[in-house]
């Protein structure tokens, strides 16, 4: 066991330092979206556009990778602590397979993993920011993405279960509160099934905080949206609302 316990550390640290790169990653992109917003006029409003989408894509593929190594460590710190018993044969596979549902439970999420991610909300900002005076054509297509992009927030889907959320019962929405931030919501249903009393790690990717059922707590402010969004669902077809951020 203690063999398998510093392979373990060795391959935490080497993560860690994945980590570490990742958060460089971002932060590159982001400048070169910068630059972009910076340089928008000598550009020219096509070149922004394809840019950006190409900075959005780069963006998706760096949260994936975020959320790979996120699981992976997650699943490597079990390892000494959890996995007691075990034949070496069946080591590559059990791990694969920890390794993969994390990685689904994340996917769970659906699109919001994306627009939720603060990097990807800087980028947004900088794509708003260099196609804002760009002309009718642009401005267009930016309401028409701010449109779906609150459609898609609206559905309010609980990351875990990945049914939709209600504002009351056993799907109304409850917030880890030691996670300290407004991220970590899920349905009462879904939150139980997965955190103990002893506490386990947070499932949003990214956090990592330790997560009891005493944490949980009714969100009311999740839920007076998911009471709106219902309302404005049963309204006339929905008129443009202000964006969420
Ligand atoms: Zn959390």
């Amino acid at each position: 066991m203690a063999a398998l316990a510093s392979s373990c550390r060795i391959a935490s640290s080497t993560n860690t330092r994945f980590a570490t790169g990742m958060k460089t990653s971002f932060d590159m992109l982001n400048a070169n979206a910068e630059f972009a917003a910076r340089d928008k006029a000598e550009l020219g409003e096509a070149l922004v556009a394809t840019l950006f989408d190409a900075y959005e894509a780069q963006m998706r593929t760096l949260v994936d990778a975020e959320a790979a190594i996120e699981a992976t460590s997650n699943v490597l710190q079990q390892i000494p602590t959890q996995w007691t018993e075990y034949v070496a044969t069946e080591l590559k596979a059990r791990f694969d397979s920890e390794v993969t549902k994390r990685k689904r439970r994340a996917e769970a999420a659906g699109e919001i993993r994306y627009l939720e991610h603060p990097e990807m909300k800087k980028l947004r900002q900088l794509r708003r920011m260099a196609e804002g005076g760009g002309g009718a054509a642009a401005s267009a297509a930016d309401e028409d993405e701010e449109v779906q992009m609150t459609q898609e927030l609206r559905s309010f889907k609980c990351p875990i279960l990945q049914a939709d959320m209600q504002p009351t019962g056993p799907n109304r929405p409850v917030i880890a509160t030691v996670c300290n931030n407004k991220r970590c919501v899920f349905s009462y249903k879904g939150a139980t099934s997965v955190y103990s009393k002893k506490g386990e790690k947070c499932v949003i990717t990214g956090c990592d905080v330790k997560v009891k059922v005493s944490d949980l707590k009714d969100c009311h402010e999740v839920a007076e949206s998911i009471r709106r969004a219902l309302q404005d669902a049963s309204d006339e077809p929905p008129t443009q609302s202000q964006s969420v951020d």
